[in-house]
């Protein structure tokens, strides 16, 4: 069967398979375990992932764990739990590239056997100097000449921690004046003299990126690796070391990373957050982390389909927020339970409903999907009502209660205010009116109209339940663009969280649904923290759509 590209990677890929230089397309997700992952992460993971899929592929989870400073088993663990709830499986195929510290290890001797790796012992800022810059070239070494034979013992000498951090580093001989830094002798290893969390204290010196990341794809047989486009003056340099060893030669493809509006991406960013104490954890629900958003309710269906909108192309752009909200919204949508919570409750009292007299009245719970079935919702004398939904004197586009007017009690009847009562602060304590007995169910006989339909809980039946709204954690459209003298940080949001106590109606107490719409208030997740007596849930988006296709 013909495989239709649907972007310029497929479009490679597509070529690559016809033209025979690859047999199947393997490609790998290469995260550094030091932070949890997040949208932009999902964003390749969906694609890598999706290529081993379309293409009858597959894709290695690799851990690039070459710097033990940052990195940890939890993030690790973290990783491979939202690799899999975003629904993607990496089978046996997953790898360390701490596994290979040995091959790499070998592969740099060769490189100096060759004449084209140095030991250095320049201070990173004299390295710096001679690197030159943009439109100067850079200055060789005075240790560039040294001979093979004193590099190999020179390395040998840092592999066995005869040096300390910061006096020697192993550099590729590659060319001072090239045009691209990138080639300017860069550094292949450097002393870090830390317990890493899989190889202990076997290792001192530690490869970098560059060095590290084209011999981890090429024993994998990675065929397509594909990187964010930072990297794409750093190609020449993957190819380089591939080059020179003559081993196996995957292609390096860059693609724009993902950024989008009111929040950080990088991890180090991320692990202030955390670490100051901004936010709750790596999976506050304000956090755009995979965790974050699965606690704030979003699901991965959601998240693979917004992959899927923005797509895969050559050039940076910043995606709206409202786009990811979108795909959320949709898909709740379809899923999500409905039920009735009164976030800001006020007492609504039927003047002329039987004391005492309790009814249940049907609800469906979900109107797209007739298989959710229905539950019963208690109705009563006594109920609540969101205080918005009234108002003492409403202006003309005001369809919801106000003195003389009549709405319909959704699942319920349709009732017309009497009167209020006010307490001595001016507040309203509580409503009155009467019912129609005739309107059970929301309609009535004679067919009159009644415009406004609000949402209420029976008081006496009604669960107190805690709600966490969210807005955006940060103020500014992009926190990165950070003025003179200020941080990140001083963009913070102080009102991203309000918590609220709610009145709802009983079904919710024993409901073991994650998705829930509270009717007319938005899209809500059953958070872990919910205990029986007091469910706890998060506000994951509200109702109405603010992007525009
Ligand atoms: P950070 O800069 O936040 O530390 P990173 O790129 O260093 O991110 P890695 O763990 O190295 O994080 O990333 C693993 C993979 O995820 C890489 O292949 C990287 O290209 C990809 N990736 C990271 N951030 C994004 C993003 N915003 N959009 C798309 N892909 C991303
Ligand atoms: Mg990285
Ligand atoms: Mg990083």
């Amino acid at each position: 069967m013909e495989i239709i590209p649907s972007n310029f990677i497929e479009e490679i890929i597509v070529e690559d398979l016809k033209s025979g230089k690859v047999k199947s397309v393997i490609t790998r997700f290469p995260p550094e375990p030091n932070g949890y992952l997040h949208i932009g992460h999902a964003k390749s993971i969906c694609l890598n992932f999706g290529l081993a899929l379309k293409f009858n592929g597959r894709c290695n989870l690799r851990f690039d764990d070459t710097n033990p400073e940052k990195e940890d088993t939890e993030y690790v663990e973290s990783i491979k739990r939202d690799v899999k709830w975003l629904g993607f499986d990496w089978g046996e195929k997953e790898f360390y590239a701490s596994d290979y510290f040995d091959f790499m290890y070998e592969m740099a001797i060769k490189l100096i056997k060759m004449g084209k790796a140095y030991v250095c012992h320049l201070s990173p800022e004299e390295m710096r100097r001679y690197r030159g810059t943009l439109t100067e070239p850079g200055i060789n070494s005075p240790y560039r000449d040294r001979s093979i034979e004193e590099n190999l013992e020179l390395f040998e000498k840092m592999r066995r921690g005869e040096f300390e951090e910061g006096e020697a580093v192993l550099r590729a001989k590659i060319d001072m004046s090239s045009p691209n830094i990138n080639l300017r002798d860069p550094v292949m290893y450097r002393i870090i003299k830390q317990n890493h969390h899989r190889t202990g204290n076997k290792w001192c010196i530690y490869p970098s990126y560059d060095w590290a990341h084209g011999l981890e794809d090429s024993i994998e047989g990675v065929t397509h690796s594909i990187c964010t486009l930072e990297f794409e003056d750093h190609r020449p340099l993957y190819d380089w070391f591939l080059d020179q060893l003559g081993v196996y030669h995957p292609q390096q493809i860059e693609f724009a990373r993902l950024n989008l509006t009111y929040t950080v991406m990088s991890k180090r960013k991320l692990l202030k957050l955390v670490e100051d104490g901004y936010v709750s954890g790596w999976d506050d629900p304000r956090m755009p982390t995979i965790s974050g958003l699965r606690r704030r309710g979003y699901t991965p269906e959601s998240i693979r389909k917004f992959a899927e909108m923005i797509g895969v192309a050559k050039s940076n752009s910043v995606v709206d927020y409202g786009m990811l909200e979108f795909c959320i919204r949709e898909d709740l949508n379809k899923r999500a339970q409905r039920v009735m919570v009164v976030i800001n409750p006020v007492k609504l009292i039927i003047t002329n409903y039987p004391d005492g007299k309790k009814e249940m009245m049907e609800a469906v719970n979900n109107p797209e999907d007739e298989s959710m079935g229905k539950r019963l919702v208690p109705f009563s004398k006594v109920l609540y009502v969101e205080r918005e939904d009234f108002s003492e004197e409403p202006d003309p586009k005001f369809f919801r209660l106000a003195p003389g007017k009549e709405v319909r009690l959704q699942h319920g009847y349709y009732v017309t205010c009497t009167g209020f009562k006010k307490g001595d602060d001016g507040n309203i304590e509580e409503i009155y009116c009467t019912y129609d007995p005739d309107s059970r169910g929301g309609w009535t006989k004679d067919g009159r109209k009644v415009k406004g339909t609000i949402h209420w809980v029976s008081a006496e039946d009604a669960i107190d339940i805690e709600v966490r709204m969210y807005s955006h954690l940060f103020t500014k459209e992009n926190p990165d663009d950070v003025e003179e003298g200020k941080n990140f940080t001083d963009y913070i949001n102080p009102d991203s969280l309000k918590i609220f106590t709610a009145k709802g109606e009983p079904f919710i107490k024993d409901c073991n649904e994650e998705y829930y719409q509270f009717l007319r208030n938005g899209y809500f997740r059953k958070d872990e923290d919910s205990t029986k007596k007091k469910p706890v849930f998060n506000k994951t988006v509200g109702l109405k759509d603010s992007w525009s296709k």
